[in-house]
């Protein structure tokens, strides 16, 4: 939208009073610019004139009448010249500029020259916001397609190698415990290799594809309502097998009430937690999951009995793709996706997530989410 200009009549006049000569310029600085320029071509210099003296009419009934539809054909041009790629902003830019160098010495002459002067720089910086709004515009349009796109890339590429992974990580699991017959040592422990390297692909391909579902179309949350203990169990028997396989055990306290959220994205978060603490966390240790929902909260909190998180990463580890660098020189599979991934969830719900920072043996998160969707 751009910004309107007061009604200058004394201004209208001038460029009345000096008409011709305005065009002649108009035109010369349309025609000056480079001749050599592929893109001249679309100015034919037979219209370039009586183009600059329609702009110019045009310019003099909105300064003077308050008809500013000028100003909104400009915006439309102007916005239609940048999508078509014949013009840069700079170069709208500067045409707009030129007119006030048109201007200047004119004003300058007259006897009321300095209102005349605010009154010139006054509507070129309307010409120069409206240029500015539309670029503006027409950039946000711009991300906004890349990132659609760049959404439908990671689903459709997760989605191709989630299958052959799959396998990979199936086969070489099976010939590791020695389900084809016996195998020497050496080529167990490759096959193990090969199942916890499948394991970190497949991570970082579920990661990708539900950041893509986060932050495309599909970001748009699917609220329902639901208890939160069914919340918290499901996520609890998504990471049971990797819990029993650690001697990890799942301490619950739950005071149960209702929520009004997308379900399916909240158990994929506490699922997260969950799994890092089960992950992080020391073999046969316990971790705690407790729950509770009042009037406006509800807070999930998962405390375990490992590592904990150094000062400096508490925020970073919420980045996309961070891992902080005990967990890179360890041989721990993850892909830094899982905690974004939870905080957007939060924040898609209008919550946010935490790791406390008194935690020295240990880390305790807390996903805190408004109760009824506003
Ligand atoms: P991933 O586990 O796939 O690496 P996350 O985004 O879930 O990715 O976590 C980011 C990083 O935060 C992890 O790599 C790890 O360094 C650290 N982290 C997360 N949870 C814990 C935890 N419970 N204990 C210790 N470190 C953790």
């Amino acid at each position: 939208m751009v910004p309107y200009p007061p009604v200058e009549p004394r201004l209208a006049e001038i460029m009345e009073a000096h008409r011709e000569e305005i065009v002649d310029r108009l035109a010369e600085l349309e025609w000056a610019a480079d001749p050599r320029d592929p893109r001249h071509l679309v100015y034919d210099p037979v219209l370039v004139r009586p183009r600059a003296a329609l702009f110019l009419e045009s310019l003099i009934a909105g300064l003077g009448r308050g008809d500013w539809s000028i100003f909104d054909a400009i915006a439309t041009t102007t916005g239609e010249v940048l999508r078509s790629g014949q013009r840069s902003v700079q170069e709208l830019n500067e045409r707009a500029l030129s007119i006030i160098t048109i201007l200047i010495p004119l004003a300058s002459a007259a006897e009321d020259r300095d209102e005349l002067l605010v009154a010139t720089f006054r509507t070129m910086q309307c010409l120069s916001g409206g240029i500015v709004a539309e670029h503006h515009g027409h950039l946000v349009e711009e991300l906004e397609r890349l990132n659609e796109l760049k959404s439908l890339f990671m689903r459709l590429t997760s989605h191709e190698l989630r299958g052959p992974l799959t396998v990979t990580r199936g086969y070489a699991s099976l010939i590791a415990g020695g389900d084809f017959g016996d195998i020497p040592p050496a080529a167990a422990g490759a096959a193990g290799s090969i199942v916890s390297a499948s394991e970190t692909a497949l991570s970082l391909i579920e990661g990708m594809s539900e950041v893509a579902s986060l932050e495309g179309e599909a970001g748009v949350l699917k609220v329902t309502a639901v208890h939160l203990r069914d919340v918290v169990e499901r996520a609890v028997a998504d990471v049971l097998p990797d819990a029993e396989a650690k001697g990890v055990s799942i301490d619950r306290k739950i005071a149960d009430g209702l929520l009004e959220v997308d379900a399916e994205r909240c158990v994929i978060a506490v699922r997260n937690l969950i799994g890092n603490a089960i992950k992080y966390g020391a073999p046969a240790a316990t971790v705690h999951v407790r729950a509770a929902v009042d009037r406006s909260h509800a807070e999930i909190e998962v405390e375990d009995e490992g590592p904990g998180i150094p000062d400096a990463d508490r925020e970073r580890i919420f980045e996309r793709y961070y891992r902080t660098e005990s967990t890179r020189a360890s041989a721990i599979p993850g892909s830094g996706l899982g905690l974004y991934i939870v905080r957007r969830i939060a924040q898609l719900h209008g919550g946010d997530v935490r790791v406390a920072a008194t935690s020295a043996h240990g880390s305790r998160f807390t996903f805190s989410i408004p109760a009824r969707d506003a």
